[in-house]
């Protein structure tokens, strides 16, 4: 059991007043911890906090401001052994996984901490000294998925911090414990109420939406919430960003040695078992060596050990959650019964746990689901082309933009396919890298903003234009 069921509202560690619920360890279906959902009234307690603190936080000089945030970076450091734990024991990720996700928390928690905000001169002249100034929002509400959930976080919070806002935070109700943690670590350093968390799924995320007090709202997870999320944000005008979710496409360019790029896409499709917003989850390889990938991509789902994320042999864990293990096996299934061919895995595991191995599909087009919709787990579709043209055009029928790649080593020819695609990242030769200093965010249905860099700090701001007249 891990004894962490308290959110933390001004400082004070607190017991949801609301529904009770389980959160359970992936790999065995244990019951890890016993948690209360947040009351609506808690929840107010936690925005009236956020609230206050936002009176001085607003006002903290930007040096001190940095230092605080790399104090943050110290503390998360010294707890990343225990941060790194509680992630594998709810999420489900291999240790060496959830070690490289504290990794990036730190890390990203120090680049954010080092941004600054630009100052724009619109006009300097005889009459007129026109500049725009960014001033922060208020209060943040954070609301985060299960899939990295403490890097998810950090990825709110931090420029949430660094721009001057407060923050309440409400993680997934079955990834909660590592963000209780993490909240618990920032108010070692930051005063009471600059960041709050609180438990609950819908209720709350729904309260949250509508609250007056909350200013903005970055949500990151599925689009049906996501919309739902835009809706009843209405009446209050909030600022949002919303990464949601995603149907990536990898167009590989006829002639591309396999060998070289094989081991690099399976990494992708499969990172953290699939269930990673911009994993590959289309792979749209030309006929002539459609064959020779399936069984490139089969080897190396046949190296992977699968099993408990503690185990240090371990380096395929299980699918996060009951609901999404059964929408992968229904997948499978599915395209099985349209007459897809399974190259590898494609049965779940009848052990405890909710182990579903590497699955590789061929013989899938659209109009299959495992093609058309967003399968977030360990299965990944082959589809063949004749044309490039035709490759592009079935990349670019699918009603997500969040990211997509192209292979091949003509790096001119893959750079104009890369405009082509529909989406709010492409990478040539790579697939879901992400980093500090670069926008990241969709279009379609994968989402509005984006975050990451100046760019994604800038959404934490008000925009203030000043015109001083000579
Ligand atoms: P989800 O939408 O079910 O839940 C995400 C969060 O929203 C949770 O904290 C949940 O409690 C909360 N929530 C539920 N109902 C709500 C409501 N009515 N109002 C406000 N909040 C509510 O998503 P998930 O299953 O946790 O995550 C998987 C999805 O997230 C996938 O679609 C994936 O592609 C997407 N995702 C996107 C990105 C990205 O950057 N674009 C990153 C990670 C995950």
């Amino acid at each position: 059991m891990i004894n962490i069921k308290t959110m933390l509202i001004d400082g004070m560690p607190l017991i949801g007043t609301g529904e009770p619920f389980s959160v359970i360890n992936p790999a065995t279906e244990d019951i890890i911890c016993q948690c209360n959902m947040a009351s609506t009234e808690q929840l107010d307690q936690a925005v009236a906090a956020a609230k206050r603190a936002y009176s001085t936080w607003r006002q903290t000089p930007d040096a001190e401001r940095k230092r605080l945030l790399h104090e943050i970076a110290d503390h998360l450091e010294q707890h990343a052994d225990e941060l790194a734990s509680i992630i594998v024991q709810e999420q489900g990720k291999p240790l060496a996984l959830a070690q490289i996700e504290v990794g990036a928390a730190v890390g990203w928690t120090r680049y954010t901490a080092e941004l600054d905000i630009p100052e724009q001169v619109f006009e300097n002249s005889d009459t007129r000294y026109t500049t725009a100034h960014r001033k922060p929002l208020g209060v943040v509400a954070s609301i985060t998925p299960w899939n990295w959930p403490l890097m998810i976080a950090i990825w709110h919070i931090m420029p949430a911090l660094r721009a001057g806002n407060t923050v309440v935070s409400k993680p997934s109700g079955l990834t909660p414990l590592n963000t209780l943690r993490l909240v618990q670590i920032i108010n070692e350093v930051l005063p009471k109420g600059v960041v709050n968390v609180v438990l609950g799924e819908a209720d709350i995320g729904n309260a949250i939406s509508r609250h007056i007090d909350i200013n903005k709202v970055i949500f990151t997870g599925s689009t049906p919430t996501g919309q739902r999320i835009l809706s009843n944000s209405a009446n209050t005008l909030k600022r949002l960003t919303l990464e949601l979710g995603g149907n990536d496409a990898a167009i590989v360019l006829p002639d591309t040695d396999i060998n070289q790029v094989a081991e690099s896409i399976f990494n992708t499709a499969f990172l953290n078992m699939g269930q990673t917003c911009a994993a590959i989850k289309r792979l749209y390889v030309h006929e002539s060596q459609y064959e020779e990938m399936g069984k490139a991509l089969a080897d190396l789902a046949s190296q992977q050990v699968v099993g408990n994320g503690l185990n240090p042999a371990t380096t395929f864990g299980p699918v996060q959650n009951a609901r999404q293990y059964r929408l992968v096996s229904e997948l499978v299934e599915d395209a099985r019964r349209n007459g897809g061919h399974i190259i590898c895995g494609g049965e779940a595991s009848s052990e405890p746990g909710y182990f579903y191995p590497p699955t590789i599909v061929s013989n899938v087009s659209k109009g299959v689901r495992l093609v058309d919709e967003e399968q977030f787990g360990p299965v990944l579709p082959l589809i063949s082309y004749l044309e490039i043209d035709d490759a592009v055009r079935m990349a670019n029928s699918c009603e997500y933009g969040l990211g997509g790649s192209v292979w091949g080593s003509d790096l001119e020819l893959a750079e104009t396919v890369a405009r082509q695609l529909e989406c709010g990242t492409v990478w040539i030769n790579k697939h879901a890298e992400v980093l500090p200093h670069i926008p990241f965010g969709g279009c379609k249905l994968s989402g509005v903003g984006v975050e990451f860099g100046v760019e994604g700090l800038l959404e934490y701001t008000q925009l203030q234009v000043i015109n001083r007249h000579k």
